[in-house]
């Protein structure tokens, strides 16, 4: 595909998209995708440079952007480089930092989607509540809130990260405070001069930590498990690296290219010798030592497994918050919430009128895959239940035909850039969706021991890795202990694969003679 920059005029619709621009309920459209977030955006996008007009994104917010429209919280941004988080289609020369933060890629987004001109094909505020193959018809049906739709292809590009995970603390339901999610942050909350209580130490608490401690009168740091901390290598850019950007031939891409394989490189530690992450963990130690003088607090915020077992985090804020004496680390178990205090397992009562729940979000266990219903009447989560989260080049599950997932199981990545992996994906569908109009396919599923062949080898590959070697648990692990969320070696190897449909992997059903 070749790329335009986001400086260039918007495509002009032709008649054949003009004729399949209705997007009323009851409509037929032979690509159905559910979710206008990143990856839903790619595949629209794909499809209007494929010259396919008939499908429709549906999506139950009133705006594109997914995980990036809804994680407003203070502080959000990106810990992989703007020049790389961005679509390889349409290279933004503007970005105004490395690390660009929430508003500007929120406003990339939904920028790509106009200028590509599929923002017309979202049906907003249309919740998704089934789905399911009717296989007399081989058509998708699905139920929404605003009707019925039916369509040949289903592209289910919900997320991983959409779904917030609320803690099950006892009494948590008697606070009188406010209480809400990273994910869904309350922006008429006032924070100035208020006891604040954050429950987690993930990638959205560092962020979350360091952009409210000056506002607030208190604020304590729920911690169950310390993070890694790397420095944060983050810069603004100045007039004269976007004009270079913008009029130097190559210079965005080989910027693009040069960070590209500098991430890539990681994957080495991450999934194949977990040993090679000493030398960040070395760093990270450096780092603990400079930023907390106290030894104690130093003590508390030493993770106690291999570094990269869990997500690296980057912050140059988030140690030296705690320097404010009103801010304060707590390190034992949250054992009960109060109307107006959270209590801890020593008997430490620690008043707040505020909570916020920077606890992630239900990624293995994604509440969509109860509404998602295949072949044999099963939905996806029953099938996830009893076989684990088994899927074929992240994208396609047996029982499951002309379905495809975007950013689906083991599609993860510690140290790369999720864009890349969403646009193979997006090359592998948009290969199979030709080779089905191309041979008049009727449906295609892939073979159960295709599947599970995959999936045997992902595991084997994945017994080596730091996340199943770390020593720690984490939301890469489902609950039986197996990892369905990670990639296990170099994006370009999953680049590889997915670049052409591997039909021979597939039961075919034809509509007749070619
Ligand atoms: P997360 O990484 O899953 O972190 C959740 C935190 O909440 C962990 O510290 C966890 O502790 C804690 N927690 C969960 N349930 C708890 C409970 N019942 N009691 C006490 N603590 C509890 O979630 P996140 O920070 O929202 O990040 C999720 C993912 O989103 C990241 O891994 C990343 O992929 C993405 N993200 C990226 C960025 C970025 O690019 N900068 C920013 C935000 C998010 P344990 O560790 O002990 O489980």
């Amino acid at each position: 595909m070749s790329s335009t920059d986001l400086n260039g005029p918007a495509i002009a619709p032709t008649s054949a998209e003009q004729s399949d621009a209705t997007t009323e309920p009851g409509r037929h459209a032979q690509i159905i995708v559910i979710g206008g977030g990143l990856a839903g955006v790619a595949a629209a996008v794909r499809f209007r440079r494929e010259g396919w007009h008939d499908f429709l994104v549906l999506e139950r917010a009133d705006a594109v952007g997914g995980t990036w429209r809804d994680n407003t919280y203070p502080g959000a941004a990106c810990d992989v480089p703007s020049h790389l988080y961005s679509y390889s289609f349409a290279p933004n020369p503007n970005w105004t930092r490395s690390f660009s933060g929430q508003r500007e890629i929120q406003d990339y987004i939904t920028k790509v989607a106009r200028r590509y001109r599929v923002h017309d094909k979202h049906v907003f505020g249309c919740e998704v509540l089934s789905a399911s193959w009717h296989e007399d018809a081989a058509r998708w049906r699905l139920e929404t809130t605003k009707g019925t739709f039916t369509a040949d292809v289903l592209v289910g590009a919900f997320g991983a990260l959409c779904e917030p995970s609320l803690p099950d603390i006892p009494g948590i339901e008697t606070f009188e405070g406010q209480v809400f999610h990273s994910a869904r942050w309350d922006h008429q909350a006032q924070l100035a001069g208020r006891k604040v209580a954050v429950i987690g130490t993930g990638a959205s608490a560092v962020q979350i930590v360091p952009a409210i401690a000056e506002q607030v009168d208190e604020l304590r740091v729920f911690q169950r498990t310390a993070p890694w901390v790397l420095p944060r290598l983050d810069r603004r850019y100045s007039a004269l690296d976007r004009l270079a950007c913008r009029f130097v031939p190559y210079y965005q891409r080989l910027l693009r290219s040069g960070i590209y394989w500098a991430h890539e490189a990681q994957a080495v530690g991450l999934a194949k010798a977990p040993l090679a992450m000493k030398p960040l963990g070395i760093i990270a130690r450096a780092k603990l030592r400079r930023e907390v003088p106290d030894a104690d607090l130093r003590r508390r915020l030493t993770p106690g497994y291999r570094i990269g077992c869990k997500r690296i985090l980057l912050s140059n804020t988030y140690y030296p918050a705690f320097r404010h004496e009103h801010v304060q680390l707590v390190t034992e178990g949250i054992s009960e919430v109060r109307a107006d205090c959270l209590v801890t397992a020593d008997g430490a009562v620690h008043q707040a009128d505020t909570i916020v729940l920077a606890t992630g979000f239900q990624v293995t266990d994604s509440p969509t895959y109860r509404r998602i219903f295949g072949k044999d009447g099963r939905s996806l989560g029953e099938v996830f239940d009893k076989a684990g989260r088994q899927c074929y080049k992240g994208t396609a599950i047996a029982n499951f035909p002309n379905m495809f997932l975007m950013v689906g199981p083991n599609t993860g990545l510690g140290h790369n850039s999720m864009i890349f992996m969403i646009e193979s994906q997006v090359n592998y569908l948009a290969d199979a969706i030709a080779t089905m109009r191309r041979r008049r396919i009727r449906s295609v599923e892939v073979r159960q021991e295709s599947q599970e062949d995959f999936s045997r080898m992902l595991q084997r590959k994945l017994s080596r890795s730091v996340w199943n070697t770390g020593g720690c648990s984490s939301w890469y692990l489902d609950k039986h202990g197996a990892n369905t969320t990670m990639w296990p070696g170099f994006s370009h190897e999953f680049r590889r694969i997915t670049r052409k449909f591997d039909i021979d992997a597939y039961h075919v059903s034809t509509r007749g003679p070619v």
